[in-house]
């Protein structure tokens, strides 16, 4: 597994150092509601170990993608969505990646529109 990078806002969440609403953890992943919610459910879920983005995730510890979208499914359960939730795995700057830990967005509780913008 890849040591935390001192320089990384979701690391520092992953380790306490910065404070997050933590909504569900395992020993893989760690689940915290976005600052920003762009829906009534908007939940940021990352692994415990840097990796800047998805791809890079699979191709370093593809059973770990895996507990991403278990642990996203399990938030939808505590949230009260249902099946009905979106996940998105924003991938480079020109598709709105922002941060370079690699993080699942859990999205529901409106109508979710498609295409997305
Ligand atoms: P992205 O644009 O796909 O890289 O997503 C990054 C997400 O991180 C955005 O939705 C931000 O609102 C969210 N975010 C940034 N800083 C924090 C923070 N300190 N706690 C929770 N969410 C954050």
């Amino acid at each position: 597994m890849s040591a935390p990078d001192p320089d990384c806002l979701f690391c520092k969440i992953v380790t306490g150092d910065i404070p997050a609403e933590i909504v569900h953890q395992t020993p893989s992943v760690v689940a915290f509601r976005d600052v920003a919610p762009q829906a009534p459910t908007h939940v940021l879920v990352v692994p415990r170990e840097h990796q800047p983005d998805a791809a890079a995730l699979a191709s370093a510890s593809p059973t770990t993608v895996a507990d991403l979208v278990t642990a996203a499914q399990t938030v939808a359960e505590t949230d009260g969505l249902g099946g009905d939730y979106r996940l998105v795995f924003n991938t480079g700057v020109g598709a709105g990646q922002t941060v370079f830990h690699t993080h699942l967005h859990l999205l529901g509780g409106r109508p979710m529109t498609w295409p997305p913008g």
